[in-house]
């Protein structure tokens, strides 16, 4: 990090694990429970969207709730320090932001908002809440023209929001390193940035727990937990910049 900058980080759910929130490949992650298919994908949100609210609702709830992660800190002070440019993220749960993280760029959308389909009303992440609690067996409905809200999260069969992923992409093709925490790269077109990074020239340096396609490539690969591994990067780097 000190010899390759710029330094942009590439999060996925891994680093949220250690905040209570169950990721998505993992043996105990969410796809292990439920079938992507009846619940991630847009087709699935279409046909039927009062289904995969009842699926939403309590995942919201909890992404409400969960604290930022030493992890997440850890970036945020890095950030601070000056060895991280920007954090790019498949999570769509805030919490970069909310440990103090200024540049993120999220690429698969946030909870932040709801967007009605059929009137493109844009309700708060409050709002929706909210209306959950209200009325915690109904999907919310759009206050102007009663529509299901779709939260502003990327499902499968989605195109990425356009402007994050260019940023995302510039970010990566400029990176002396991009450093990858928590993510299983399994998921494209994000998981197409850390070859963008090498084909530029940059370095790659992982903090995974599990491997990913990049292990060979990648001029680090750390096999721990990010909320121990992280912290402890951040400290090593704090003293030697003081
Ligand atoms: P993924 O589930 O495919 O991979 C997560 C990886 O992190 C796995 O390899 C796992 O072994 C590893 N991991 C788990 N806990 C870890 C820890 N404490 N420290 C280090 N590594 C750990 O996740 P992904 O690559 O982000 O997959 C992409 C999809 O998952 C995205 O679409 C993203 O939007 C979505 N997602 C987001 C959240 C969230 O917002 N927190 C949660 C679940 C899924």
């Amino acid at each position: 990090m000190r010899r390759n900058q710029p330094c942009v980080v590439l999060t996925g759910a891994g680093i949220s694990t250690e905040s209570g929130i169950p990721d998505f490949r993992s043996p105990t992650g969410l796809w292990a429970q439920f079938d992507p298919m009846e619940y991630g994908t847009i087709e699935a949100f279409r046909s039927d969207p009062e289904k995969v609210w009842r699926f939403y609702a309590p995942r919201i709830s909890i992404l409400t709730e969960a604290e930022p992660n030493p992890a997440h800190h850890a970036l945020a002070e890095l950030e601070r320090l000056g060895f991280v440019q920007a954090v790019v993220t498949q999570n769509i749960d805030l919490l970069h932001g909310r440990a103090g993280s200024r540049k993120v760029v999220e690429v698969h959308g946030s909870i932040r908002a709801s967007t009605c389909p059929q009137c493109d009303a844009s309700h708060s992440l409050e709002r929706v809440l909210a209306l959950l609690e209200e009325r915690p067996e109904e999907a919310p409905r759009c206050a102007s023209c009663a529509g299901v809200l779709k939260p502003d999260v990327v499902f499968f069969g989605e195109l990425l929001p356009e402007r994050a992923m260019e940023q995302a992409q510039a970010l990566a093709a400029s990176a002396g390193l991009m450093l990858v925490v928590g993510s299983s790269l399994e998921v494209f077109p994000v998981a197409g940035l850390p070859q963008q990074t090498l084909n530029a020239g940059g370095e790659l340096a992982i903090v995974n727990l599990g491997p990913t396609p990049f292990d060979g490539r990648a001029a680090v690969k750390v096999e721990a937990s990010a909320a121990e591994a992280l912290p402890e990067v951040a400290r090593i780097l704090r003293q030697r910049s003081a």
